[in-house]
């Protein structure tokens, strides 16, 4: 069993597809194992995503980011890791195989609904830093 974090991008949220999302996780092996609305802040959304700090577009990958609330959840499941980011497709919506969510719920490369941890060594410093190791069942 692996843990993974996804987030569904304020994108999502404001489109009202959380369902539809979280459905498509859960009828595909992902168990929910913790799950949070929350308004990211400037300096939590840079700290999460400090990897990419000298890409040209890191400050508007902030600013999308903070545009408005996300749902953090930890998923639980058989390779959850690589399942979720199948789940996903490519970060790129118009390069999404047919099916995948940013297929049918992205709007473009930046607003692409949701993040996934790229690896397990990923997935288990995501999950700390959003979730108390007695908040995930
Ligand atoms: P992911 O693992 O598929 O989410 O992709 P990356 O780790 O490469 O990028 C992280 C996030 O940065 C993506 O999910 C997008 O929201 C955003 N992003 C990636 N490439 C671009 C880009 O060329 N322009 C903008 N504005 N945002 C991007």
């Amino acid at each position: 069993m692996e843990q993974t974090l996804s987030i569904i991008k304020p994108d999502a949220v404001k489109k009202s597809v959380v369902g539809k999302i979280i459905d498509r996780f859960e009828t595909n092996g992902l168990r929910v194992a913790a799950i949070k609305k929350m308004q990211l802040s400037k300096k939590d959304a840079e700290q999460f995503y400090s990897v990419h700090k000298e890409r040209s577009f890191f400050s508007d990958l902030i600013q999308f980011m903070i545009s408005g609330p996300v749902i953090v959840m930890v998923l639980e499941g058989e390779n959850a890791v690589l399942k979720n980011r199948e789940l996903m497709g490519s970060t790129n919506p118009k390069e999404a195989k047919k099916g995948t969510i940013r297929a049918d719920f992205a709007d473009s490369v930046e607003a692409n609904a949701v993040h996934g941890s790229d690896c397990l060594e990923n997935a288990k410093i995501e999950i700390e830093f959003f979730f108390a190791k007695n908040a995930v069942y």
